[in-house]
């Protein structure tokens, strides 16, 4: 299980998929989090399929009504992200992928294991006994000094969050926190920028809504942008359809905007879309 998980927060390619974009768009950060929360249990399920049959106690296990379970497990089959068998299971191409890939990688090591055993067997000095140990030594010895190396780099990448972290309170929890996130090096430099800018916006600003670096840890809150972009989104009327209506702020012509365009540019004009209509000069 905690091999699957390493495995997991490496996948990191995820956030481009644009099928996951698509649910991003559609559900937020939630389906997003509920998403991986199935591809993590279909990792651990027997066969990696989940019944469909058992609906209610998956969406109970997610903390999510079944009613909107269902709904959200319909998008996913519709958006292939998820794919339904003749047995009523569903199961995730992604993962079966994964699995393929790692137990490749494990015959692949067993193959070698073979053919070195078969090699020292026939050597000269074969030593079965040592020959066997040996690479199981080496094996955890590796182990052992990786393991220091790592702790050593994520103490040294925690000093460097704590350092720049403007409310300095409960060291050790953030610390506890810190190694269970256990980022890799992409991971810190998104965070370090994430403190960052949040030590410049106005929230910020008073160290009492600042929230203890333990929270903000284990709450991911490095990915508060998107929820900034959520109040942006608050911010615009919706015309009958659901669509946002925004004003183009070169020329201010209207136009009903999808909840991803409304990032983006005006179609017009291709500038800021603002959620009020700007006097222009004529
Ligand atoms: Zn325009």
């Amino acid at each position: 299980m905690k091999d699957n998980a390493f495995y997991f927060s490496h996948d990191t390619n995820a956030r481009n998929d644009e099928r996951i974009l698509q649910l991003l768009t559609e559900y937020d950060w939630q389906g997003y989090g509920i998403y991986w929360a199935i591809v993590e249990m279909l990792n651990e399920a027997s066969n990696y399929r989940l019944s469909l049959s058992g609906i209610k106690g998956l969406a109970w296990s997610l903390s999510v009504e079944s009613d909107f379970l269902e709904v959200f497990l319909k998008r996913c089959f519709e958006l292939r992200l998820f794919q339904k068998d003749d047995d009523n299971n569903f199961y995730s191409k992604r993962v079966l992928k994964n699995v393929d890939k790692r137990e490749k990688k494990s015959i692949l090591g067993k193959k070698a294991a073979e053919k070195r055993w078969s090699v020292d067997k026939s050597g000269k000095n074969a030593d079965a006994l040592g020959t066997q140990c040996q690479p199981n030594a080496i094996k955890e010895r590796k182990g052992k000094e990786i393991k220091k190396r790592k702790d050593k780099r994520s103490s040294k990448s925690f000093e460097q969050f704590w350092k720049k972290y403007p409310r300095k309170v409960g060291k050790v929890k953030s610390l506890e926190a810190w190694n269970k996130i256990n980022p890799d090096g992409v991971l810190i430099k998104t965070i370090m920028v994430s403190v960052e800018k949040h030590r410049k916006s106005k929230g910020w600003q008073d160290p009492q809504y600042i929230p203890h670096p333990s929270t903000w840890l284990n709450q991911q809150r490095w990915d508060d942008e998107i929820l900034e972009k959520k109040e942006v989104v608050d911010q615009f009327k919706t015309d009958t359809a659901g669509f946002y209506i925004g004003y183009c702020s070169t020329c201010g012509e209207g136009s009903s905007y999808s909840r991803a365009e409304i990032w983006g540019d005006s179609r017009c004009c291709k500038d800021k879309i603002v959620p009020l209509k700007m006097e222009v000069a004529p």
